[in-house]
């Protein structure tokens, strides 16, 4: 049965890949979860560059993750947005929540973390709070971060396909950072910008995004952005437990049936052999007709062999 929630008026979702590379299985299943569960509901499916990280983009990746896709067979509706064209936006709600005083500046180093975490027992990677109450002028030309003060509060969202999370931002998190030290908005609060602006109404990614949803939903709520959907799907890992991306050298997708057919089944759909398809057409319009995101594996990382 499915869930109450896709009984709305309209579906927007969404592929966000960051141009740092090829496209390669792991993002291939991102991208497939996405559009098949936007099309089986009839809904819209946008692209979006993620390159708000200029120093990590890698020059015309871009251009080849998008021909790939559509070379797979992906249709997307409407413009391809990149973050690179939207600063206005994000520069505009930094000095909205700046108004809100829940933001500080933060001029503490990685190795100041960790040494302040160390000292007060808090767990590795959680920001102490160090900066918090020092009210430290956000306009000083002193380099600092920006971070966000959250809430001890339990903060719970239900995922389609990981059931129920829950995660305490200051016990878990900390106050977490929207604007860099070396002056780059943060992935978390371009990402709820971006998204907010497309009026995306369900998000499909992987897996390593899951613990960063309560930030995201955080941020919303300050904002008065209206919540969307999420789905985790599961990561695709090599034998050596390695995450199928740039770093574990994972190769570009090749674009056949097969290929597309291997996603399918990491992804729970049951898919009929290759041979069976025609085309890839063919493909495409079995899988969003028979896609059931329940069938999608409660996992955080399968081991393929590509
Ligand atoms: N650009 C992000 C990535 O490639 C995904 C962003 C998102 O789906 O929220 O990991
Ligand atoms: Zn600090």
């Amino acid at each position: 049965m499915k869930n109450t929630n896709f009984d709305q008026k309209y579906y927007r979702g969404r592929f966000a890949p960051s141009p740092t590379g090829e496209l390669h299985f792991g993002s291939l299943l991102a991208a497939m979860a996405s559009y098949a569960d936007a099309r089986s509901h009839n809904g819209h499916w946008l692209l979006r560059i993620d390159d708000i990280d200029q120093a990590r983009v890698v020059v015309n990746s871009d251009k080849h993750i998008l021909s790939t896709l559509e070379h797979c067979g992906f249709q997307w509706d409407e413009n391809v947005t990149y973050q690179s064209q939207c600063l206005n936006n994000y520069q505009d709600t930094l000095l909205k929540l700046n108004r809100t005083e829940q933001t500080f500046a933060c001029t503490c180093s990685r190795k100041q973390i960790k040494e302040q975490s160390e000292q007060l027992g808090i767990k590795n990677g959680v920001y102490p709070g160090t900066c918090r109450n020092h009210h430290k002028s956000l306009t000083t030309s002193q380099e600092h971060a920006i971070r966000l003060k959250t809430s001890g509060d339990k903060l719970s969202f239900f995922d389609h396909v990981q059931g129920q999370y829950t995660q305490n931002l200051q016990k878990e998190v900390g106050d977490f950072i929207i604007y860099r030290r070396d002056k780059v908005f943060s992935y978390q609060l371009s990402v709820v910008v971006d998204d907010f602006h497309s009026d995306i109404t369900h998000i499909v990614r992987g897996f390593d995004l899951l613990d960063s949803t309560p930030k995201q939903i955080f941020l919303q709520r300050l904002l008065n952005y209206p919540q969307p959907d999420y789905a985790h799907i599961p990561l695709a890992v090599n034998q050596n437990d390695l995450k199928l991306s740039k770093l574990s050298h994972a190769q570009k997708v090749d674009c056949n049936i097969s290929t597309l057919v291997l996603a399918a089944n990491f992804l729970g759909q049951k898919c009929p052999d290759a041979k069976e398809f025609d085309n890839k057409d063919d493909f495409w319009q079995y899988l969003v007709t028979y896609w059931d995101i329940n069938r999608v594996p409660k996992m955080e990382k399968q081991m393929i062999l590509v």
